[in-house]
């Protein structure tokens, strides 16, 4: 550190205040100017608001009052922290705008985007009159050192001595942990307001942005179920009233799991980052006992620079030791959460070259004091948790959280303000080591050689990592180097760029590094096998210099369709649309669903070409033509398709998609997928399954995503135990009722849903069950023949991408694959059997209702392609695809989810195959004795 300190004047008197005795962040040091006085109503509110004295603290426990700047309760009526006050998105950003424009030289706020449902999503930045002035330079200056190639040494120090540290801090992505985003109001007015000593130098050192509320539609749509329900939740005991079921449009708390990034609004958030790119983005959570601050555990993802490893810890080891010393009891920073998953909303920073900064703070919810019962782990002493929460009944109320949150950052920003050059010198250092590490050492880079089946497929990988600011080139000529031989439009990922690491963390094959270890989130996500698509780990380094150019935008993939007879005419009869994979294909299905469309049960040629079964035949149109080029299919027009193909027709089923009320979350990556690709649905539920439903009447395909732990939990979802609860729109909670309404969303569907479901496949409907979901037709009987067990003891898979065998290729669901084995992502769904169960002789021979396993798992070690899997052996040979024909309608079951989040797209294509060839599948090849479907 001394290093940097001799850099500026300014810096020694940074060290020289380091160096003494005098806590630099206890307020009160010197008196403040005039302008500013203590807020008496908020000294008495805060005292009486906080439940116990040291769950306050010296920063908050005052805050300043200045003529002309409004404070958060001139605006909103309350005190930050106020029990049985939470505040919407809306009026959080009037008060930031008010903030704003009382103090323009101290405060901005930019809007950076739109929600799903409209709503603005803002960023504050609050700094010194100074910093603000030059915050555009400072951020150019910060994406020069971002990617400093080209930047001489000199530069570099330069422009590290004159950029201030970014410090992002970000509220409300989980919509029940309700504090936070009450925490950072009462914070940017604090930061912009007070001229106590640190708070000054904070202003000076550092450039504070703040995203209020991160999940914006989800913020108000829970304080709208809170003032609604919650907030009748009793001081102790007694009912809770459950979680309102929606939080953002499509998903709940996968909002900090889409790797991806294919929620447009997670995206916007993404994008911010580029293009300020913060060295460090501090993201606020409400769990665990009393306050946890991420340092950033193993397992580790080594491909992260080491340096950031060593700032994780010593800002939490700071903040600990702060709040630890001012009496706050519960403060740690150990053994919780680790840092294996890259795909964490913030982890943007982490995997950019920055740093991702999370807490995890106390509260119940809501804004209601309780009683907490503080039992477990986190009530005991340990090396890393020196001074732990008090074990016990505890009163515990939403200012406590506020107090926890606002002085755990206060300390973290107090810390940046101190070292400010070292943060931006670190920063520099990852990027400039990220560029090196690609030049130096193997691999030099990833090949997505061209020419592949699904071009797609292949370009919807380059567009995901250039989403991510990964710079993707493009080979102008064929490349000839050790690894092999690549086509001239290949895609090459080089690795000598800033983003080199993040490329090689998102495409290769997740190396666990300690099976004894458990990992938060998914321990695999490798993008060529969630895609199915082949990507070339490159070792020799003249791949760096292969003649190439960078794209510049997004790649669209050009469809074609070829003529061997000369130019496209009035001749042509049919468009032959290959079935190679494309998950466009449904979407061209859907865009000329008033078009009668045949496919081919069986691959034919026409000349030396190919088609695979399922192709599409489409009647020639300059629409479909159009429509074909567009969605990047390909395919052949022809005058006269050939004698003697043998053709089903494809039509579109009537389509329903099933959620439960208390898991919307999984179905929620479903609908998101639906709506991408074009493919319209009803969402139904528990109110539409009741007795005399008759499914079959409005529907023929039913869809049942992944959701709840088994059979039971979707057939009887939350209990009755508190009042009715409605989700339905009214006047006064505009955001409820929003993509299904109900009277009551407890009690699940009962047995008289489930005995609907078993007449709606009877009579020639089909049931589609993803994942878990494929418990329910297995435990209540609509899947003859098929059983689904939990895996025992021992078995842990925290989503490792697995190897499966596709058992009957010439099945539906499996047109447009063409290999033999497929990686998928192993979902936790049931281990199915599926057979003749001993003695049930209808299922013998040749039954109709005997079902037929499609694909299975290959199991064991071996089977394990990438991440984690403990006792793989549990699922060897289990089935993975399931055709239970029930009546004259029939269940198919994946015990994988083909539709994981925005990320399997290798596995999507089944799922769209069993809507597409809903009723085509009657008559498959049945398995060969020796399958284990038939051992079993
Ligand atoms: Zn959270």
């Amino acid at each position: 550190m001394t290093i940097h300190m001799r850099r500026s004047g300014r810096l020694l008197v940074l060290a020289l205040f380091l160096s003494s005795s005098v806590p630099a962040a206890l307020h009160a040091q010197k008196p403040a100017p005039a302008t500013v006085q203590d807020d008496a109503d908020f000294a008495d509110f805060v005292k009486k608001a906080t439940t116990k004295p040291e769950f306050l603290s010296p920063l908050v426990d005052h805050l300043p009052k200045k003529a002309g700047v409004p404070s958060p309760k001139d605006v909103l009526g309350y005190h930050i922290g106020t029990e049985k006050k939470l505040t919407y998105a809306a009026d959080q950003q009037r008060y930031f705008r008010a903030l704003e424009k009382a103090l323009p030289g101290r405060v901005k706020t930019e809007v950076t985007g739109k929600t799903e449902e409209g709503r603005d999503i803002m960023v504050l930045y609050v700094t010194s009159e100074a910093n603000l002035k030059s915050l555009e330079t400072n951020r150019q200056n910060m994406r020069k050192l971002a990617d400093p190639r080209g930047l001489t040494d000199a530069q570099t120090q330069q422009l590290i001595a004159s950029t201030k540290p970014h410090y992002h801090i970000s509220a409300g992505l989980h919509s029940q942990e309700t504090n936070p985003s009450e925490a950072v109001i009462e914070l940017a007015y604090r930061l912009a307001v007070s001229e106590e000593p640190y708070i000054k130098q904070i202003r000076d050192n550092v450039i504070v942005s703040i995203t209020g509320v991160t999940d914006v539609d989800g913020r108000d749509r829970y304080v709208d179920w809170y003032y609604a329900f919650k907030i009748n939740e009793p001081y102790e005991g007694g009912e809770n009233y459950g979680d309102v079921p929606y939080w953002g449009k499509y998903v709940f708390h996968d909002n900090n799991r889409d790797i991806n990034y294919g929620v447009d609004s997670l995206r916007a958030h993404l994008n911010w980052y580029l293009n300020w790119v913060p060295p460090i983005w501090h993201d606020l959570h409400e769990a665990q006992t009393l306050l946890y601050t991420f340092s950033g555990q193993p397992p580790q993802n080594a491909n992260l620079d080491p340096i950031l490893y060593t700032e994780l810890p010593f800002f939490a080891t700071y903040e600990v030791n702060k709040l630890t010393s001012y009496g706050m009891p519960g403060v740690w920073h150990f053994g919780f959460v680790d840092m294996w998953s890259p795909g964490y909303l913030g982890f943007a920073a982490a995997n950019h070259n920055g740093m991702l900064r999370m807490y995890e703070i106390f509260n119940q919810g809501g804004a209601n004091t309780k009683k907490a019962n503080l039992s477990g782990p986190q009530t005991q002493r340990q090396w890393f948790r020196p001074n732990p929460a008090p074990a016990g009944a505890v009163d515990w109320s939403i200012r406590n959280s506020i107090n926890y949150a606002e002085t755990g950052v206060l300390t973290a920003l107090e810390l940046t303000s101190k070292f400010p050059q070292m943060v931006v010198e670190n920063f520099a250092k990852k990027s400039a080591n990220a560029v090196k590490r690609g030049a130096e050492k193997p691999p030099y880079a990833f090949v997505i050689p061209a020419g592949q089946r699904d071009q797609t497929a292949v370009d919807r990988v380059a567009n995901l990592l250039r989403r991510q600011a990964i710079e993707v080139h493009r080979a102008t000529a064929e490349i000839k180097i050790k690894d092999g031989t690549f086509p001239a439009g290949s895609y090459i990922v080089r690795l000598n760029q800033p983003y080199g690491p993040l490329a090689k963390t998102l495409i290769e094959k997740q190396n666990y590094p300690d099976a004894s270890l458990t990992t938060y989130d998914d321990s695999a996500w490798s993008m060529s096998m969630a895609s199915n698509v082949d990507i070339k780990t490159i070792e020799d380094k003249t791949i760096l210099d292969a003649p190439a150019t960078l794209l510049k935008e997004d790649v669209t993939t050009l469809g074609l369709l070829n003529d061997p007879t000369g130019a496209i005419g009035a001749s042509t009869s049919t468009y032959i649309v290959s079935h190679n994979g494309a998950l466009s294909l449904i979407t061209l299905r859907y865009r000329l669903k008033d078009v009668a469309v045949k496919a081919p049960k069986a691959a034919f040629k026409v000349g030396d070409r190919e088609f695979p079964a399922g192709s599409l035949l489409i009647p020639a149109s300059d629409r479909a033509r159009k429509e074909i080029e567009a969605l990047g299919l390909q395919g052949l027009a022809v005058q006269e398709m050939p004698s003697g193909i043998d053709t089903m027709d494809v039509d579109l089923p009537r389509l329903a998609m099933y959620t439960t009320w208390s898991s919307t979350e999984k179905p929620g990556w479903v609908r998101l997928a639906f709506d991408r690709f074009e493919i319209p649905f009803d969402l139904i539920h528990k109110d539409h399954v009741q007795a005399g439903a008759n499914l079959r009447s409005k529907y023929d395909v039913i869809v049942m995503p992944h959701q709840g732990n088994n059979g039971k939990s979707i057939v009887y979802e939350q209990p009755k135990l508190s009042k009715p609860l409605p989700y339905k729109k009214s006047d006064k909670f505009k955001s409820l009722g929003m993509y299904a309404e109900t009277d009551d969303v407890r009690g699940g569907m009962g047995l008289a849903g489930a005995a609907e479901f078993q007449k709606f496949v009877d009579e020639g409907g089909v049931l589609i069950t993803m994942g878990v979901a494929s418990y329910f037709p297995a435990e209540f009987g609509l899947a003859k023949g098929v059983d689904a067990s939990s895996p025992a003891q021992g078995f842990y898979a925290p989503g490792p991408y697995v190897n499966s065998e596709i058992l009957i290729a010439n099945h539906p669901t499996m047109f447009g694959y063409a290999q033999k084995t497929l990686p998928v992502r192993y979902a936790g769904g049931p281990l199915l059997q599926a057979g003749p169960p001993p003695g049930a002789e209808q299922f013998a021979g040749t039954s109709p209702e005997r079902p037929q396993v499609i694909a299975r798992f290959t199991g064991g070690d071996a089977g394990v392609l990438s991440g984690l899997m403990r006792g793989a052996d549990q699922t060897r040979n289990r089935p993975m695809v399931v055709d239970a024909p029930s009546g004259k309608g029939r269940v198919i079951l994946f015990a994988n989810n083909p539709i994981y989040r925005w990320q399997t797209f290798g596995e999507h294509e089944m799922i769209f195959n069993a809507i597409l060839f809903w009723n085509d599948m009657a008559n498959t090849t049945p398995p060969k004795p020796s399958t284990a479907a038939q051992k079993n």
